[in-house]
């Protein structure tokens, strides 16, 4: 890919600007701006742009409730999505736009692929210990539930996602979950009037209302536009049903009002059935009518099944209360079938997906167990790769860690042209300890040392046991110089230790040290370069530092004559 000329690069980042879900632009307009930003972005082999402008696209068009554009547009832009690198945008873009595709999807009655996508989205999401996430794709999960005609398993697998997640998740997650829990209620008490004791429904609308009244009251001020249409929109049908007609009045106008200024269209259609039932339980049926036939003929064959239902259900009792026998009856039958086509979905996804409700919520259970063993295993990975850079007896870095940390540290020092000294320090004469006075005491002897070269050692050097008696100090900033007055202290302090072995007082130890500088930046020759010099610490008679000489490749190094220091 060339880079972009800057006009094009300004241009496709104003659509997107204004396709932004999250930004101010009325829906109507940011679909044109996605449209926009998403040919712009293909023309010019942007793919990454295309994919968040197509997503974004599907948000807009889910807000206008054009659900089966929503249906034909996500699945290639899903998979653009799913498609490496995925940073947190495009991996946040890709959720919003599965949530985005499920919901359309049950709009439309496709339970099948809204429930498969919902649990997609749960599998995807439940590893990732993000608790807005997981309450997000619980969302989802249960707003399928509920579109299916099950409003108890709906609340459930949101009551259970809250208890779990709601604790440690954004307010603003927490009032959507809290209005959904709302909805799935009123859900309920829909299912339940007239076909359950009395009790059972008034408890339904009073766990809507406990639930709607929470989100109401964590409405942010300004509220963002959604929400106040969403949770005022669903407070002001419950206390419609609970008979607190002016207050329910004033919520749906409220709700109305800001969905007919931003263009929701799907929630202006399920407004305008509310509307049209609380006219009914006003007594005037014939605005009853007069509303839901307008509506109709808006909706046409675009609006939500469920919002279709209600709409020809508050026209059949309107047309029954007025006399209208025929059309009551029409109305009705309109009813009748699409309820048994929902049914039919329904059974049809149940059927294809899960047996029964119990897999339903066990598959649910499993995601979530799945979650739980991703953690354990990453603190176990992060325990395991601690472990496995360290050396078990004396608790330093392992070759490993020294591999690791040289292959982070020295091209950085080289870059900012920085110092930097490699010490290799090996013990005089072990094997001798370790016969005279047994393993065991060597082992003690080793520990104690490790530890005396920690104390004298900086937070940002690297230190490890390299081999049997043998360490490796890498010193970052430290010149040759320094490097070499740093060994002599060491090798003194070393000599001068008293305290190997509790058990064996008179234990003394000396080490020799090899050390070189860079350049070169790299490990494997400064290590060459500073054997080469231990080994001539060793031959000019052991407890002694020398130096390789500088700059020069490993396989040349030379070494100093000896030092005046150490002697
Ligand atoms: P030099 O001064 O030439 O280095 O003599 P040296 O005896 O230290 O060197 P050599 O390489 O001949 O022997 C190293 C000894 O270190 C042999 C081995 O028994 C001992 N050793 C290596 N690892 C351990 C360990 O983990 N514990 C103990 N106690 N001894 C070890
Ligand atoms: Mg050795
Ligand atoms: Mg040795």
């Amino acid at each position: 890919m060339s880079p972009l000329p800057d006009d094009h690069r300004r241009r496709l980042a104003a659509s997107l600007a204004l396709a932004d879900p999250a930004g101010p632009t009325l829906p109507e307009a940011a679909c044109v701006a996605a449209r926009a930003a998403m040919a712009l972005a293909q023309a010019l082999d942007q793919p990454h742009e295309a994919a968040q402008a197509g997503a974004w696209l599907c948000e807009q068009l889910l807000r206008v409730g054009r659900h089966a554009d929503v249906l034909s547009m996500a699945p290639p832009v899903l998979q653009a999505l799913a498609r490496p690198p995925l940073d947190q945008t495009l991996a946040s873009d890709r959720f919003q736009l599965m949530r985005a595709f499920s919901m359309a999807a049950c709009e439309t009655a496709h339970f099948d692929r809204a429930l498969d996508t919902a649990h997609e989205l749960v599998r995807l999401v439940s590893p990732l210990g993000d608790a807005n996430a997981s309450l997000k794709a619980a969302f989802t999960l249960s707003a399928c539930f509920e579109r299916m005609g099950d409003s108890w398993q709906a609340s459930r697998v949101l009551g259970e996602a809250l208890r779990l997640h709601g604790p440690a998740a954004a307010p603003a997650e927490q009032l959507v979950a809290q209005n959904a829990l709302c909805a799935f209620s009123i859900g309920l008490f829909h299912r339940l009037n007239g076909a359950a004791p009395a009790d059972e429904v008034q408890a339904a609308l009073a766990r809507a209302r406990e639930a709607g009244t929470r989100a109401y009251e964590g409405l942010p001020v300004p509220p963002p536009p959604q929400q106040e249409v969403a949770i005022c929109g669903n407070l002001g049908e419950v206390l419609m049903y609970d008979g607190q007609s002016e207050a329910a009045l004033a919520l749906l106008q409220r709700a109305q009002a800001t969905a007919e200024a931003r263009g929701f269209s799907a929630y202006i259609w399920r407004l305008g059935t509310t509307l049209a039932v609380h006219d009914l339980l006003q007594g005037r049926p014939e605005l009853t009518l007069q509303r839901s036939q307008a509506l109709l003929a808006e909706m046409g064959g675009q609006a939500p099944i469920q919002t279709a239902i209600r709409a020809h259900h508050a026209a059949y009792r309107a047309c029954r209360a007025l006399g209208r026998v025929d059309e009551a009856l029409q109305h009705f039958e309109t009813v009748e079938r699409m309820e048994r086509q929902r049914a039919t979905q329904q059974l049809r996804a149940q059927s294809e997906l899960f047996v029964t409700r119990t897999e339903a919520q066990h598959a649910f259970w499993q995601a979530d167990q799945a979650r739980q063993d991703a953690q354990t295993q990453r603190a176990r990975a992060a325990e395991f790769a601690a472990h496995a850079e360290r050396d078990a007896l004396t608790g330093l870095g392992n070759r490993r860690h020294f591999d690791r940390r040289c292959a982070e540290l020295l091209p950085a020092l080289q870059r900012d042209q920085e110092a930097v000294a490699l010490v290799l320090v090996d013990i005089d004469h072990f094997k001798i300890i370790n016969d005279a006075h047994g393993h065991a005491v060597g082992d003690r002897a080793l520990v104690a040392l490790a530890a005396l070269l920690r104390d004298n050692t900086r937070s940002g050097d690297v230190l490890v046991r390299y081999g049997g008696e043998e360490f490796v100090l890498v010193l970052p900033g430290m010149p040759s110089g320094l490097a070499r007055e740093f060994c002599e202290r060491l090798r003194e302090r070393v000599a001068a230790h008293a305290g190997f072995c509790p058990e064996v007082p008179e234990l003394r130890m000396t080490i020799s040290l090899g050390l070189a500088a860079a350049p070169p930046f790299d490990a494997q020759n400064l290590l060459k370069a500073a054997d080469l010099a231990l080994y001539c610490a060793k031959h000019d008679g052991r407890n002694r530092v020398r130096v390789a000489a500088q700059a020069s490749a490993a396989d040349h190094a030379t070494v100093l004559a000896p030092d005046h220091h150490g002697r």
